[in-house]
Parts: structure tokens; C-alpha cells; sequence
């Protein structure tokens, strides 16, 4: 083994400075004639030098990948937040409850006249305020049924009322309607002869209250 060949396995050492002192002079004595074992150790002292800006360079791609990362679980989240507000909004907008019966004095504020050969449904107050359902048939039972062909013609003989509100109204301070009063005409007396009465339904206590009757 030459003495170049000896520098150079002390080299690696020496760059790391964890040789020992007289690994160390001898290394330093022939570098200062040698410019072969030089030139090595100025390529191992670039590469210990360049080692952590690659090291700072893959953690930086890790902080940005956990950045994006970061990014695209909030973006998610954030979707699926507005996702879910915005179908309670809908659901509140879209969806009718029927109207709290006390809350809005609904049988002081509904009530059925006759008039002009017709019956009419008279509605005031908060009653007033929100939207009325499109009125149901029932049969004499007091079961409930919607307007179709197929339906009894020999029961239907009374018309059901029951008003109902949007979801979102609960929301309101005030109703969001004007509180004007106004009159409906359920049907012509003379045209519905088997029609005998007018009731509101509760569909929350399945109650019938009676608004008019045929003579
Ligand atoms: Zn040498």
C-alpha cells in the first residue's frame, strides 16, 4: 500500500472530522504536496456539503406534500360542510309541517261560510301568513284520502283543511306572508250536492274540527 493509497482511507475520516490528531496531521501534511488526495478530499467535503440541502430539500417536498395533502382534506370537508347546509336549507325552504295549531289560534282564525250559493274558507291572523294546503277529501269514517279516480264517489262528502307552513318559517320572527285575511272558495253549493261538510283536519292528533255543515 502507497502512501496515497493509506491518505485516501483516511480521507473519508478526515472530512468528517473524526479522525484521530495523528491521522489527522499526516493527512494535512501530504494533501499540502499531493494534489490528487487534494482534489479527493475537496469532492468528499463538497458531498458532506451538499447531503443536507438534499435532506432539506426531500423535507420540504414531505411539508408540501403535507400542505396539499392538508389542502385537499379541508377543501373536502368544507364541501361536505356546505353539502349538509345546503340541504338543510333546501329541506327547510322545500319542506311543509303542518301548522302548530295553538301557536298560529288556528281554529279562531279558520272558519267556513256560505255565501253567493258557494261555501267558502275563511282564513285570518297568522293563520293567514303561510300557505294552505290544497284541501282533502275524507270519507264518512274520517279517514283521510287525497283527490283521485279511483277514490268512493258515494264518500266523498266533506272537505278537509289543514294548513301547513314551511320549515323555514320557524326560523322567522314574524310570518313571512302579509296577515290579511282572505276568503277561499272551496266549492258551489249546488254543483257538490253530496258534499256535506267543511272540517279542519289536525293531521298531527288525526282531529277533525268542524267548520260548517249542510242544513
Ligand atoms: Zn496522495
Amino acid at each position: 500500500m502507497n502512501n496515497c493509497d493509506m491518505i485516501k482511507d483516511l480521507l473519508p475520516l478526515y472530512a468528517d472530522d473524526v479522525c484521530s490528531d495523528e491521522s489527522r496531521k499526516a493527512v494535512e501534511k501530504h494533501i499540502s504536496s499531493c494534489p490528487d488526495c487534494k482534489a479527493e478530499l475537496e469532492k468528499l467535503r463538497k458531498n458532506v456539503a451538499v447531503s443536507p440541502q438534499k435532506d432539506g430539500e426531500v423535507l420540504k417536498r414531505i411539508k408540501r406534500r403535507l400542505r396539499i395533502e392538508k389542502l385537499v382534506v379541508g377543501l373536502i370537508s368544507v364541501l361536505a360542510i356546505c353539502g349538509i347546509m345546503l340541504y338543510g336549507l333546501v329541506y327547510c325552504i322545500n319542506d311543509y309541517k303542518s301548522m302548530d295549531m295553538e301557536k298560529y289560534k288556528i281554529l279562531e282564525n279558520v272558519s267556513a261560510s256560505e255565501h253567493d250559493n258557494a261555501v267558502w274558507l275563511n282564513i285570518s291572523g297568522y293563520a293567514a301568513s303561510f300557505d294552505v294546503d290544497v284541501p282533502t277529501l275524507s270519507d264518512t269514517n274520517g279517514k283521510h284520502l287525497g283527490i283521485d279516480d279511483d277514490f268512493d264517489k258515494e264518500k266523498k262528502n266533506g272537505y278537509g283543511v289543514t294548513l301547513k307552513q314551511r320549515r323555514i318559517d320557524d326560523f322567522s320572527f314574524s310570518p313571512t306572508g302579509s296577515l290579511k285575511s282572505f276568503e277561499l272558495k272551496l266549492f258551489d253549493l249546488y254543483e257538490k250536492e253530496d258534499m256535506m261538510k267543511v272540517f279542519y283536519y289536525d293531521d298531527v292528533n288525526n282531529k277533525e274540527y268542524i267548520l260548517w255543515e249542510r242544513d
